[in-house]
C-alpha cells in the first residue's frame, strides 16, 4: 500500500502495540466510554479500526475540556506510547497492553449528549425506527462497518473475478425506458418533454443486450436496479445486481462461469459444482422453485393413493383437480404437541391453507389428525414413497389447488426445518433450470422470467406453432432456456439464454397479448436492432444484496445495505419520497400543478 500522508492522525485506534512504546503519537476517534475515578480520567477512543485507552495521568491542559468529553463526541488526542499497568493490561485486544499518556487534547466536534437519540454503544437503546433515521449513528457499530467492509470485499472478488475471464465493466443509464422485470417501474416525469416520463431500470436487460449487439462480447456491471413491488425481508424497492451478459454462450458456460464466480465468493473448494435440478422437480419434491436443500423432509405427491377417499376435504380437492402433498417428519427429527400441530395452520394460513392434516404412526399404529381416513392399504402405498417411516413417524399433508398446494407444503416443511434444527450450517446451491416459459393467469400469458427469454431448443417450432389466444394450445407446456441460482433457500441469481432470432420475439410479444403497435412504441429500438446482425447471447444477473445477506449470515436485506428502506418504500432518514413544490410540478407539467 502506498504511504499517504497529511492526515490529522499519526495512527489509528486499532494499531498501538508494545513496539510503538515511547512514541510520540496522534490519534482522533469517538469517545467510546469515559471512566472518571476521581484523580484519575480514562477514556477509551474509538474509529474503525479498534480502540485505544487515552490516560490523562501527565496532563497538563485545561481538565474542563475533559467535561466536554461526552460518550460519542470526536476528539484529538496527542501523547505518549505508555505501557499499561500490569493490572490493567487486556491481551484480548490488540492495543490491550499499552495506553496513550495525553498531552494534548481538541474537542473537535462535541456530541449534544442531551439530545442524541441513542448511543451506538449502549446506554441508550434505539427502537428500530431510529437505527433507520439516524443510520449513520448505527453505521458506528461494528456489525454494520463489517457489513460495509465485507460488501466491497465482495464486489472486489466479483470485478477481479470476471476482469480476468475478460469480461468489462459498463455503465448503463438510469433514466431510460421501461424494461419489464415483472414489476412496476418508478417514473420520473421529464421537465423538458411535457407529459413523458422515463423509467428507472428494473434491470439493465435490453441494454446489455444490445451491448452485446454492439460487439462487447463480455459485460458486467454492479449497477442498481428499481422495481416497484410490494416488499418483504428480502426485498428491496432499489437494489444491487451483479449484472452479466456474454456473446455466444450457451447454458453450460453460464454455469461454469458462475461456479467460478461463487468459488471466489464464498471460498468453496476448487472442485465445487453446483448440482442440478428442473423447475418441475423442485416443485414436485420442495413445492418451491428455490429449495432449501440443507434438510430433507421432501415432498411427495399423493393424489393416486386417496383416489376415492373418505376424507371430505381430500375428496373435494380431487374433484377439483388440486393437488395432495405429503411429507415424512421420522421420529429422530421430532415429535409434536397438540399445540404444534394445532399451531401450523397460521403458517400455511398466509399462503392460501385452510389447515394442515396429518397422522402419526405410534407403536405399529396410526393415530391423531386424519388417522381415521387412513386405511391399511393407503398406509402401506404412503409408506412405499420413503425410506422414513416406522414408529414416530409423522405424516403431514398440504391439500388444495396446485399452486397452494405448492405454497403451503413449503411453507410448513420450511417452518419445520427450522423449529426441529434440520438445517446443516454451510452453504448448499442449486441450479434450477427447464422453467416453464409462461405463466398463465386472469386470461392472458405472462412471461415467467422476461420475454426476452429463449424457449428451450426443443420446443421453438411448437412455440411458434401455438395458438397464442388459445390457453391449451400448448403454450403452457413450452419451457425455456432460463437458470435460477439458489443458494440455501435463496434465489441469489437468475438467467437465461436470449431470444437473437426477430420473428421468434416478436411471438413472445404476441403470445404475450402486445399487438404491433405497442411493441413498436415500447421496444421498437430493441426489436429493429436484431435485423442488424446478432450474436446468440445469454446472461445472468445475481442479487447482490441477497449474496452478502447469506455471507453475512442476517435475514434481513437491511442489514446489509448502507442506507436501506422500510418496508413501505420510505428513507425514514431523508424522509423520502416527499411532497415536491408548487414549482416543482408546474415545471414537471403536472396538471395539478398552481396554476390549475
Ligand atoms: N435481467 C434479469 C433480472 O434482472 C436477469 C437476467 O436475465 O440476466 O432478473
Amino acid at each position: 500500500m502506498t504511504k499517504l500522508t497529511g492526515l490529522m492522525r499519526t495512527h489509528h485506534c486499532g494499531e498501538l502495540t508494545e513496539a510503538n512504546i515511547g512514541q510520540e503519537v496522534t490519534l482522533c476517534g469517538w469517545v467510546n466510554k469515559y471512566r472518571n475515578l476521581g484523580s484519575l480520567h480514562f477514556i477509551d477512543l474509538r474509529d474503525k479500526y479498534g480502540l485505544t485507552q487515552l490516560g490523562f495521568a501527565e496532563f497538563k491542559g485545561d481538565m474542563a475540556l475533559l467535561k466536554k468529553c461526552h460518550l460519542e463526541s470526536v476528539i484529538l488526542a496527542k501523547g505518549k506510547v505508555a505501557p499499561r499497568p500490569d493490572e490493567a493490561k487486556n491481551d484480548k485486544m490488540t492495543t490491550g497492553m499499552v495506553e496513550v499518556q495525553v498531552e494534548e487534547l481538541q474537542i473537535l466536534s462535541e456530541n449534544d449528549i442531551n439530545n442524541i437519540p441513542f448511543l451506538p454503544f449502549g446506554a441508550i437503546e434505539a427502537t428500530d425506527d431510529n437505527k433507520l433515521k439516524y443510520r449513520y449513528l448505527d453505521l458506528r457499530t461494528e456489525k454494520l462497518q463489517n457489513m460495509l467492509r465485507l460488501r466491497s470485499k465482495t464486489a472486489q472478488k466479483v470485478r477481479n473475478f470476471l476482469s480476468n475471464e475478460d469480461f468489462i465493466e459498463v455503465e448503463t443509464p438510469i433514466l431510460y425506458k421501461s424494461t419489464p422485470e415483472g414489476a412496476r417501474d418508478y417514473v420520473v416525469p421529464s421537465r423538458v418533454h411535457p407529459h413523458h416520463v422515463y423509467a428507472l431500470p428494473q434491470s439493465p436487460q435490453t441494454l446489455k443486450q444490445l451491448l452485446m449487439i454492439g460487439g462487447t462480447d463480455r459485460y458486467f456491471q454492479i449497477c442498481k436496479c428499481f422495481r416497484d413491488e410490494d416488499l418483504r425481508a428480502d426485498r428491496q424497492p432499489e437494489f444491487t445486481q451483479i449484472d452479466i451478459e456474454v456473446s455466444f454462450a450457451t447454458q453450460p458456460f453460464m454455469k461454469s462461469l458462475v461456479e467460478g464466480l461463487l468459488k471466489d465468493v464464498y471460498q468453496l473448494d476448487d472442485d465445487f459444482t453446483v448440482p442440478v435440478m428442473s423447475y418441475d422437480d423442485a416443485m414436485r419434491d420442495y413445492g418451491c422453485d428455490k429449495p432449501d436443500v440443507r434438510f430433507g423432509l421432501k415432498q411427495y405427491v399423493v393424489n393416486d393413493i386417496f383416489e376415492g377417499t373418505d376424507f371430505g376435504v381430500f375428496a373435494s380437492v380431487l374433484k377439483e383437480n388440486g393437488l395432495i402433498k405429503t411429507f415424512f417428519v421420522p421420529k429422530s427429527a421430532g415429535t409434536f404437541s397438540r399445540k404444534d400441530t394445532d399451531s401450523f395452520v397460521e403458517v400455511v394460513k398466509p399462503h392460501g391453507g385452510r389447515g394442515v392434516a396429518f397422522f402419526k404412526v405410534e407403536e405399529g399404529a396410526r393415530s391423531a389428525g386424519i388417522s381415521k381416513f387412513v386405511t391399511d392399504e393407503i398406509h402401506e402405498k404412503l409408506n412405499a414413497l420413503s425410506s422414513e417411516t416406522g414408529d414416530g413417524t409423522w405424516l403431514f399433508f398440504a391439500d388444495a389447488n396446485e399452486e397452494v398446494a405448492h405454497a403451503c407444503a413449503d411453507a410448513l416443511r420450511r417452518h419445520l426445518g427450522s423449529k426441529l434444527d434440520l438445517i446443516e450450517e454451510g452453504y448448499k446451491f442449486l441450479w434450477v433450470n427447464d422453467f416453464p416459459l409462461l405463466e398463465y393467469d386472469d386470461g392472458r400469458f405472462y412471461a415467467k422470467h422476461h420475454p426476452f427469454t429463449m424457449v428451450r431448443d426443443e420446443d421453438v417450432d411448437a412455440f411458434m406453432k401455438a395458438d397464442p389466444k388459445d390457453p391449451e394450445g400448448g403454450l403452457k407446456k413450452i419451457y425455456a432456456n432460463a437458470y435460477d441460482i439458489v443458494c440455501n433457500g435463496y434465489e441469489i441469481g437468475g438467467g437465461s439464454i436470449r431470444i437473437f432470432n426477430q420473428a421468434v420475439q416478436k411471438k413472445m410479444f404476441e403470445v404475450l397479448g402486445m399487438s404491433e403497435e405497442e411493441v413498436n412504441k415500447q421496444f421498437g429500438f430493441f426489436v429493429e436492432a436484431l435485423n442488424y446482425g446478432v450474436p446468440p447471447h445469454g446472461g445472468i444477473a445475481f442479487g447482490f444484496d441477497r449474496m452478502i445477506m447469506l455471507l453475512a449470515g442476517t435475514e434481513n436485506i437491511r442489514d446489509v445495505i448502507a442506507f436501506p428502506k422500510t418496508t413501505s418504500a420510505s428513507d425514514l432518514m431523508s424522509s423520502a419520497p416527499s411532497v415536491p413544490s408548487a414549482d416543482q410540478l408546474e415545471e414537471l407539467h403536472f396538471m395539478w400543478s398552481k396554476k390549475s
